[in-house]
């Protein structure tokens, strides 16, 4: 059985105690929230931290309201009101791991979720067994030996609908308080994924107005009731009457952070949605759709589902907006 290592716990009841108490840390303190991610992580030396600071006990995080989700919610929380706007959230929290891990698992850990690769997913003595890797305590990179970067890949479920769908995150650090559009706030680098600082606490997400647009997000995986995406597509569109105005077709799992594929937006635009469009979309997907051979399922085949999904996400709007949804 793999043991957590010994650690200071502490839990802040406001955002200024938070901040001080990282502050005094250091590069040694890590904030936690549901810990599904950062407690097994740390039971394999992933990460190390001295001083573990949660986050759950903090007001200023639990909001939520149609435009704001705050980043303590939990996956269950969101998943499990029917009403929430908008239902793509919902939807995508439902489909992460397992209702136990949904209960612990927020918003905000999936959001800054580490990223994750079969040689770095293991055991400390898996990892030592094969020297390591360079994401931690090794040189080299297993999956590319040739390349100077990580190609960890970014397994959020909801990071790439919060990508399509425009939403904004509100980040607040000893600096003060910053906007950063999702788009923006990941690194296509296995290592440094995130683009927010490592004392930056992210509070809550804003949601775009609901000005006629529609998103669904397409989930594939091993096993339906449990596992990681290896694949994620999280399609959204601008109505302008019966025509696509705009599109963004965003994709998780195939990179180390959620890709957006501009070509397929613009294979939508300013026309309805038929099969052609949808073809031409799930074309253009495709090509840049360049899954690593560092999760489960063959990497060729990963591939190929980017066309069938893609157009399956795009299938799903059609049929909402004939329905009227
Ligand atoms: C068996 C298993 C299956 C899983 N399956 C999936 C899956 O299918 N899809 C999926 O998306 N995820 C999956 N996960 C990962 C994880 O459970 C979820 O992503 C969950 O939402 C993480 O949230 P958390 O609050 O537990 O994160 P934590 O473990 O608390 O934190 C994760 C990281 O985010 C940082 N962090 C947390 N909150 C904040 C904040 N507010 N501000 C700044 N930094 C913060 C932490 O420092 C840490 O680095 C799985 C995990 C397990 C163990
Ligand atoms: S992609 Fe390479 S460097 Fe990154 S975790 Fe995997 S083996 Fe390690």
């Amino acid at each position: 059985m793999l043991r957590l290592p010994s650690f200071r716990y502490l839990q802040p009841k406001t955002l200024r105690d938070a901040l001080t108490m990282k502050t005094d840390a250091g590069p040694e303190g890590m904030y936690v929230s549901g810990g599904t991610d950062l407690y097994p992580n740390m039971k394999r030396r992933h990460q190390e931290p001295k001083t573990v600071i949660s986050l759950m006990g903090i007001a200023d995080l639990r909001r939520a309201d149609d435009a704001v989700v705050g980043a303590a919610l939990t996956l269950t929380e969101l998943s499990d009101r029917p009403s929430a706007r908008p239902p793509v959230l919902g939807h995508a929290a439902g489909l992460v791991s397992t209702p136990l891990l949904r209960n612990m698992g927020t918003l905000g850990g999936n959001l800054c979720l580490d990223t994750r690769c079969n040689y770095y997913n293991q055991s400390y003595e898996w990892r030592k067994s094969i020297d390591f890797c360079m994401k931690k305590d090794g040189h080299i990179c297993w999956v590319a030996p040739s390349s100077p970067r990580c190609w960890a890949v970014n397994s959020s479920d909801i990071a790439p609908v919060m990508v399509a769908i425009g939403a904004e995150y509100r980040l607040v650090g000893p600096q003060g308080e910053r906007l950063a559009p999702a788009g923006r706030f990941y690194h296509n680098d296995g290592i440094n994924y995130l683009t927010k600082q490592p004392d930056e606490i992210l509070v809550d997400v804003r949601l775009p107005a609901p000005d006629g647009w529609d998103a669904v997000y397409h989930k594939l995986r091993r096993r339906g009731s449990f596992d990681f995406p290896v694949l994620g597509v999280a399609a959204w569109v601008r109505w302008d009457g019966k025509n696509v105005g705009e599109a963004r077709i965003v994709l998780g799992a195939v990179a180390s952070h959620p890709q957006e594929v501009p070509e397929a937006g613009a294979a939508l635009k300013d026309a309805p949605l038929s099969d052609d469009s949808i073809a031409a979309a799930a074309e253009a997907a495709y090509r840049p759709s360049k899954p690593m051979d560092n999760t489960d399922f063959d990497l060729s085949w990963r591939k190929q589902m980017t066309r069938v999904f893609v157009s399956r996400a795009l299938n799903e709007l059609r049929t909402r907006r004939s329905a009227g949804r």
